[in-house]
């Protein structure tokens, strides 16, 4: 069993790729989870996969853990009547593909299908990946899931359709902040016009994603932006900036968690701050405490340390308390963590 740090180090080989095909291959029947409050990468890159399983005759399941929402920017996604409730998800799978998920609680509820599968293939760029799983193509220098989703797809000898490429490019896209992110290299930009000139309308892609807030999340973000707070001393210097969103703000205007998905993205905008965190209530009443950094902070070393993960510049951690607690908690791992400049 490769440890974390010999799978990081490693990325993908061909070994890897080999591994994964013949047990996909063998499979007649193969299970698809994502993580939790599934994002367009993670929802993507399954759905691709599902897509192209099915396609070459194989009887797919494809889910993830409560809650069963699909974000509303994401119901454009091709393959979603593939989604089945967690409840119908094999309690114990023989084959089962886990996406974008660092670690096996990303996967919430289906965890424990996950335990019980007699293979589970890890599919995942998340430097924070904790080796779980018997079979793996994780690379942390991956700009997204669906980059790996691809190779795997290719080394099936299966073709990317327009729907396929559709669903590997929302991941792509979204990933990568609209390519605007370190991780966008050369070879992603490649990945892409492969995509595109399967028919994709990058214009109506993003008009899905980004152009499809209800109003009234642009009045809740007043009242979010509002109460934001800039702590330019943080993290050495760096700065800090940092909001809450809890559920009254989305009950006022009727808005579903994964509505708020973008706030993280209008406090990085702030000049002042290399860092930034969102703290978002969740419908139970937790904390999603979304983190972001444009400097040389790794803030997925400093989300592990709170019991989370995710990459240098983009992480996420779980809090259940107060919210001063958690943005308390992330600014002592800060200072913890960073050197002075
Ligand atoms: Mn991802």
């Amino acid at each position: 069993m490769n440890s974390t740090t010999e799978t990081a180090r490693a990325g993908v080989t061909s070994a890897d790729l080999y591994r994964a095909v013949s047990l996909l291959e063998r499979a007649d029947r193969v299970a698809l989870a994502c993580h939790v409050n599934p994002d367009g990468d993670a929802l993507g890159s399954m759905l691709a996969v599902a897509q192209v399983l099915r396609a070459a005759g194989k009887d797919c399941t494809a889910s993830f853990g409560e809650p069963f929402t699909v974000p509303h920017n994401l119901r454009f996604l091709p393959g979603l009547e593939l989604l089945a409730e967690p409840a119908d998800f094999p309690a114990a799978p023989e084959v089962m593909v886990a996406f974008d998920a660092g670690s096996l609680d990303r996967l919430g509820g289906l965890a424990a299908n996950a335990m019980k599968a007699e293979e589970l293939l890890v599919v995942d760029h998340h430097a924070s990946n904790t080796g779980y799983g018997t079979a793996h193509l994780v690379d942390p220098h991956a700009a997204a899931t669906a980059v790996l989703a691809e190779r795997l797809i290719v080394a099936l000898g299966m073709p990317i359709t327009h729907e396929v490429a559709l669903s590997l490019y929302v991941g792509l896209v979204t990933d990568t902040g609209s390519f605007r992110r370190a991780t966008t290299t050369p070879a992603v930009h490649a990945l892409a016009a492969r995509l595109l000139a399967t028919g994709i309308q990058p214009e109506e892609v993003a008009g899905r994603l980004w152009e499809n807030a209800p109003f009234g999340y642009l009045q809740a973000l007043s009242g979010v932006l509002g109460r934001a707070r800039l702590e330019p001393e943080a993290a050495r210097g760096r700065g800090l900036v940092w909001t809450t969103v809890t559920r009254a703000d989305r009950a006022a205007y009727g808005l579903s968690y994964d509505q708020v998905e973008g706030v993280v993205d209008v406090l990085r905008g702030t000049a002042e701050a290399e860092l930034v965190v969102v703290l978002k209530e969740t419908d139970d009443g937790a904390w999603y405490g979304s983190t972001r950094s444009k400097g040389d902070v790794d803030v997925g070393r400093i989300c592990t340390r709170l019991g989370g993960g995710g990459g240098p510049g983009m992480a996420g951690f779980l809090w259940r308390g107060f919210p001063a607690e958690a943005i308390g908690r992330f600014r002592d791992a800060l200072s913890r963590a960073t050197a002075p400049l």
